[in-house]
């Protein structure tokens, strides 16, 4: 599946000259100056394209600081005014929307919150409608990829056409070191479903803690995301919200400076042969696993009918956990991690049983039917 969506490059609506591409401004727009002397540091630094700041913040909580609101925007203006840095805000509600451009804002994102709610997408959406401007579309809370898709459409079908996801991660269950687990398999998905839509990181809000930003940003960028969003404070140790996971100018510019910018493909002719070799064994090998698959699947679908002959029940738990024990011990000496090996054993036993129930509940007169429809 492809997804089908009108969008114009990155370039074509945000200066991308610097590289990587880096949006950054406090979580929270909090005073005038908070704001505007962070926006100045940012401008200093030449790191940065685009200047973010939280005017309606979304809190888990009621009583917390909901953000500064519609003043904060007047406060974003004058920075934009002082800095020539374009300004970058979240929109929850198609009065957000109405207010922002109002105020000349240049970037509207949408965040995880809104994502998850396709009223809320729509709503957003239809308050875009016949007017030209940036969208960015966060991930939504839950690890779901179709509705990231979804909001990404809802936006796209109103006519925006500058278009780009924001990758924040993922709300999970399971305590882990990050404040919001990357998942990245998910962005990757979506890289592959859109691959002209451009993906930005948001390491802040992926760790929760700023001594990870540039961790999870160079990984970002080795999966070729096109840039990062990051939050930055003038005094992070005060912050009004996310105080743990924002750094200094100072410390955005020396994130930076250390990340190492690879390319997906490069000029050098010698690496690239050699690339292409190696290339040219994985897709000889994953023929040949995919060769195996098949006709593992086919010995399976043998078994299936001699159970079904024989009246004997399609799983045997002895047999799988036995599967189970000697192939992970067998991957392991092979230098395979045990969770890798179990979950592609775990893959290949569901289709397995998966094909033998379908054999054991089709009836003579069904398969004949089968053969005739595929004939
Ligand atoms: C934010 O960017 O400050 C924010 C609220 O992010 P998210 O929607 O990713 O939680
Ligand atoms: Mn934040």
């Amino acid at each position: 599946m492809k997804l089908n969506l009108n969008i114009q490059p990155l370039h074509t609506w945000i200066k991308t000259g610097k590289e990587p591409l880096v949006i950054a401004g406090p979580c929270s727009a909090e005073t005038e100056d908070q704001l505007v002397a962070t926006a100045h540091l940012l401008a200093q630094t030449g790191k940065v394209s685009a200047l973010r700041a939280g005017i309606w913040k979304p809190r888990t909580r009621p009583g917390e600081f909901e953000g500064i609101g519609s003043i904060g925007l007047e406060w974003l203006k004058r920075a934009k005014a002082e800095t020539g840095l374009p300004t970058a805000i979240e929109v929850a509600t198609g009065k957000h929307v109405e207010e922002a451009l109002k105020a000349g804002v240049d970037i509207l994102w949408v965040g995880a919150r809104s994502t998850v709610n396709p009223f809320t997408v729509q709503e957003i959406a239809d308050a875009l409608r016949g007017v030209d401007i940036p969208v960015m579309v966060k991930n939504p809370v839950n690890p779901d990829l179709s509705l990231w898709v979804g909001a990404l459409e809802r936006i796209n079908n109103a006519g925006i056409t500058k278009l780009a996801a924001i990758h924040r991660g993922f709300s999970s269950y399971e305590k882990s070191a990050f404040r919001n687990e990357p998942m990245w398999d998910i962005a990757i998905a979506l890289k592959t479903l859109a691959p002209e839509l451009p993906i930005i990181n948001d390491p802040s809000h992926i760790s929760g803690n700023r001594d990870l930003i540039g961790y999870i940003s160079q990984k970002a960028l080795d999966l070729d995301m096109q840039g990062l969003m990051i939050e930055s404070h003038i005094d992070p140790s005060v912050a009004w919200t996310d105080a743990k996971q924002q750094v200094t100018p100072a410390a955005l510019a020396d994130i930076i400076d250390h990340l190492a910018l690879r390319k997906p493909e490069i000029r050098n002719a010698e690496v690239n042969d050699k690339l292409a070799e190696l290339r040219n064994q994985i897709d000889k090998i994953d023929d040949l696993v995919i060769q195996k698959i098949a006709e593992r699947m086919q010995i399976a679908d043998k078994i299936g009918q001699y159970k079904k002959d024989n009246n004997i029940t399609i799983l045997q738990v002895g047999r799988w956990d036995e599967i189970l024990q000697k192939r992970t011990n067998y991957a392991k000496a092979l230098k395979l991690g045990d969770e890798f090996t179990e979950k592609l054993l775990e893959l290949l036993h569901a289709e397995s049983i998966g094909r033998q129930t379908a054999i054991m509940n089709t009836s003579e007169a069904g398969q004949a039917a089968e053969k005739l429809t595929h004939a």
